[in-house]
């Protein structure tokens, strides 16, 4: 038999393809280029393919597929433990908004290199952000080696970056034909919320994302005040109010929609939306719960996002994987719902569907080669039955062991690759210091 040249082969106790997939044992993925070429039991896979450097972790090694935050705000790791226990409302106008004010470019580098640092850390390979000075996010990403969808945020009314939202589009055009075309990265129109975009904002935003062909990213019925709000405004829901001014679409990701009505939850069906459910930040800043098996019964798509640190306060998915398991369990007196295969499904497989790249989340021939590898060897995740399980009720950050995006290792056996974390570690220290933000 021939054999075919691979780049990298990894070899793993045992390799979980897709969430309800059937774990291989002793099992192997070959990757060249950016891609995986073959998954399999290790004898075959190791049989087809030659010139490959090895990563062994038939011991106690676990591989599925990178995971995907489908939502945050990546630099505000700066502002982790800032200020919490607060309503959402004065969380964002008293704290939060006061110190964004402050923010630069440079910051927004620091805290993105942070975020990419804990991210790689907890299994994430891929992250959709909405910031300030986005485009300081896509110059780290873009040398970190993550994978993202980055959008500039879009307000109605000046932020530290830009001076009106119309600036903020024009800032994403020019990003979309800067960035257009690398292979990890691609750029987004986010306005911020319905109730700080105005309806003429909102349009525009739109309309821009149809003639650029962009997915659209916004914050949807994250509170029972902003559907007060939008219906003492517009006398309408928020989705219900989006969708009059032809937002809802298969373009769209609406992260939260907590406070959605019935009436919402089969129009987000019938458009198609995607949602990225947030549960431990709609938790902490007592938002509510978002009707997950309620919109999952709907057909609707829904994936997994941290939120920002400033209101989580980790960008773990592992965890939120967990709260978002076990949350509707609880609130139902139902532990059939959310099981651990759709919790882990939420933040690979779904969130490949949400940002329509079939060739993510998910380890075969052909998809890109973002995985990552779990150590098994440790109290707290033997024995091991089922890898799903493990994944989302019992391991944590600290058992990932090894992260690859695009067919690149961004670490190894718990080191870091492209990202020097003591260094940042310092830097950040520093900067908080010199914010004067909180206590000395
Ligand atoms: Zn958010």
């Amino acid at each position: 038999m021939s054999r075919v040249r691979a780049d990298l082969l990894v070899r793993a106790e045992l390799v979980l393809p897709e969430p309800a997939a059937a774990p291989i044992r002793d099992g192997a993925v070959a990757v060249r280029g950016g891609t995986i070429a073959a998954v399999g039991p290790w004898a075959e896979v190791s049989a087809r393919h030659e010139g490959a450097r090895l990563l062994d972790r038939k011991s106690g090694g676990l591989v599925f597929p990178g995971l995907v935050n489908a939502h945050t705000h990546a630099p505000m790791t700066l502002f982790r433990g800032l200020a919490d226990d607060l309503p959402l409302k004065a969380w964002l106008e008293d704290h939060i908004f006061p110190a964004e004010a402050r923010l630069t470019r440079e910051l927004v580098a620091l805290g993105t290199e942070l975020a990419c640092a804990e991210m790689i850390r907890c299994g994430t390979t891929g992250f959709v952000d909405m910031y300030l000075f986005e485009e300081e996010v896509a110059r780290v990403v873009d040398r970190v080696g993550m994978r993202a969808w980055l959008g500039e945020g879009v307000f109605d009314f000046p932020t530290p970056a830009f001076p009106s939202g119309r600036a903020a589009l024009a800032e994403t055009e020019r990003l979309a034909a800067a960035w257009g075309g690398h292979p990890r990265i691609t750029i987004t129109v986010d306005p911020h919320t319905p109730y700080t975009c105005a309806p003429e904002l909102m349009e525009a935003a739109r309309d821009l994302a149809g003639r650029l062909d962009l997915a659209m990213v916004t914050h949807l019925a994250e509170t029972r005040w902003e559907v007060e709000e939008i219906t003492r405004r517009h006398g309408k829901t928020p989705a219900a109010y989006l969708d009059a001014l032809g937002l809802l679409g298969e373009r769209l990701l609406a992260a939260h929609c907590v406070a959605l009505t019935p009436e919402d939850i089969r129009l987000l069906a019938e458009r198609d939306v995607r949602v990225a459910h947030c549960p431990e930040s709609n938790l902490k800043l007592a938002s509510g719960i978002a009707p997950v098996p309620e919109l999952l019964a709907a057909g609707v798509i829904v994936t997994l996002g941290t939120d920002g640190a400033a209101s989580n306060n980790d960008l773990d998915l592992l965890s939120e994987m967990d709260t978002a398991a076990k949350l509707p369990k609880g609130l139902h007196r139902d532990p059939t719902l959310v099981s651990a295969t759709e919790a882990l499904a939420m933040a690979t497989t779904q969130a490949a569907r949400a940002l329509h790249r079939p060739d993510l989340g998910r380890l075969a021939p052909g998809a890109a080669a973002d995985l990552v590898v779990v150590d098994l060897d440790q109290a707290h995740l033997r024995p091991c039955y089922h890898p799903a399980s493990q994944l989302v009720y019992a391991a944590r950050s600290g058992d990932v062991r090894d992260v690859v995006v695009a067919g690149r290792l961004l670490m190894e056996d718990r080191h870091l690759v492209t990202i020097d974390e003591t260094d940042i570690l310092a830097r950040v220290d520093r900067a908080a210091r010199e914010l004067g933000l909180g206590p000395a």
